[in-house]
């Protein structure tokens, strides 16, 4: 069982967590708990290490430091859980990362999990106790405390699993996936199963409901994920939220299952590209090297023959890093200007229906022309088409698109 920020809250809420962990064990289940930090913990913990770091003298990065700090979150509410549960009678015990330990690699703040021991934890959880373990944090085989990015706890929650080959209940503040995210949509719908697929690519593209990184290591480990709502009184019946899946467990087969937002977009366009063979190569080695990770890529022709536009997309984060590296090398490279847009967004639309369907783009351009929003950039796979808009119209598209596909909830 997995419960997010928004669940673990308060002390209120934690005690009402744990009487649905006592119900899961009444009900004779062996449990391990992956708990978040209270709901804007993280936030608030990031923006002081932020006030105090990166050091102005330069002396190196701050990250590994940063991690203490942050991961200290998820310390507080699994010993509080703990507390809690014992209060109600039940053996429970708190396991911080270094404890197991979850082992992960050394990208303090994206860290990636490289093992799990699970022998430790099991045989606790074989005696009858409930472990609770926080999320997000992991330790590196040097024994520093790492963090696994924004969303991370879905991950630790996960692999957890994995490492004990167990299901794995992820309680949330909606009671499923949705079509789409029910705060911009209030039509969306609950989808009763979603596929590892469609997940991976509704989170990736800005779903945030479970961290990308959860749901890859779900479909590579064939984890069950179910998400349920923890703001219940009982446990949930097999009908409830939504259970991830291999795509041949769904029987409801439709185009486009699900549209998804992310804000978490920068646009960069270096014009006048000279048109020599090698240069995109050239630009997108630079970014390569640097560790930018780029997304979508228009290429298009200037009106003088010999140069062309080359139109990229960074995450927010990396977009001043990236305009810096293509300033430093705007001579080698021989491009004329550069400008960088934040006020983008990429919107999407999901279905591992599309694949074998045809009209699918031309709904979307429709939709969205319909509503007078023009097009920066589109990339496409296999089963899902994106947009790069304005963020201006993020809300407006999402809406549009959800009804041009059908998946608004009937009135
Ligand atoms: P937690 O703190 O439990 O990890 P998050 O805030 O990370 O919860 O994720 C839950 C939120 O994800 C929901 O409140 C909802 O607004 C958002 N969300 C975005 N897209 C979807 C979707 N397709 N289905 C359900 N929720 C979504
Ligand atoms: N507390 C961390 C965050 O807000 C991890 C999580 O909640 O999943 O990103
Ligand atoms: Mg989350």
């Amino acid at each position: 069982m997995k419960f997010g920020g928004t669940s673990m809250a308060t002390p209120d809420r934690i005690r009402r967590v744990a009487a649905l962990i006592a119900a899961e064990a009444a009900a004779g289940k062996k449990l391990a708990v992956v708990v978040s930090a209270m709901a804007g913990k993280t936030n608030e913990l990031v923006a002081w290490a932020d006030v105090l770091g990166p050091s102005a003298q330069g002396v190196g990065s701050v990250d590994d430091e940063a991690d203490v700090v942050v991961a200290s979150g998820e310390q507080v509410t699994s010993g509080l859980l703990a507390i809690a549960l014992r209060s109600q009678g039940l053996r429970a015990r708190s396991w911080m990362g270094w404890q197991i330990p979850i082992l992960t690699d050394d990208s303090h703040g994206r860290a990636r999990i490289v093992d799990i021991p699970g022998e430790k934890l099991g045989a606790a959880i074989d005696t009858g106790e409930i472990a609770i373990v926080p999320g997000f944090q992991g330790v590196t085989s040097d024994g520093r405390i790492t963090t696994l990015g924004r969303g991370g706890s879905d991950t630790s929650a996960v692999a957890v699993a994995a490492a004990l080959k167990a299901a794995c209940d992820i309680y949330t503040d909606v009671d499923g996936v949705y079509t789409t995210d029910p705060r911009i949509e209030p039509k969306a719908r609950r989808m009763p199963k979603i596929s590892y697929e469609e997940m991976l690519e509704m989170a990736s593209l800005g779903a945030k409901v479970l961290q990308t990184r959860s749901v890859e290591l779900a479909m590579a480990h064939r984890v069950p994920v179910r998400v349920l709502s923890s703001f219940v009184e009982t446990l949930a019946g097999p009908d409830e939220g939504t259970l991830i899946c291999d795509e041949d467990e769904i029987v409801e087969k439709r185009i486009v299952s699900g549209v998804a937002m992310s804000r978490d977009e920068a646009k960069i366009t270096l014009f006048g590209v000279p048109d020599r063979i090698g240069v995109t190569a050239d630009v997108f080695m630079r970014l390569a090297d640097a560790k930018l990770n780029i997304d979508m890529i228009v290429q298009s022709n200037a009106r003088q023959a010999d140069r062309t536009n080359l139109i990229f997309t960074v995450g927010r984060r990396d977009a001043a890093a990236a305009e810096k590296l293509m300033r430093d090398a705007q001579d080698a490279i021989g491009f004329e200007e550069i400008r960088v847009d934040q006020d983008v967004c990429k919107v999407s639309v999901v279905g591992v229906g599309m694949k074998s369907h045809a009209g699918v783009a031309r709904t979307m351009f429709e939709a969205l022309a319909e509503k007078g929003i023009s097009l920066q950039a589109i990339s496409t796979s296999e089963i899902k088409i994106s947009v790069l808009i304005h963020q201006d119209y993020a809300e407006l598209a999402v809406r549009a698109l959800h009804g041009a596909y059908g998946l608004d909830a009937a009135a």
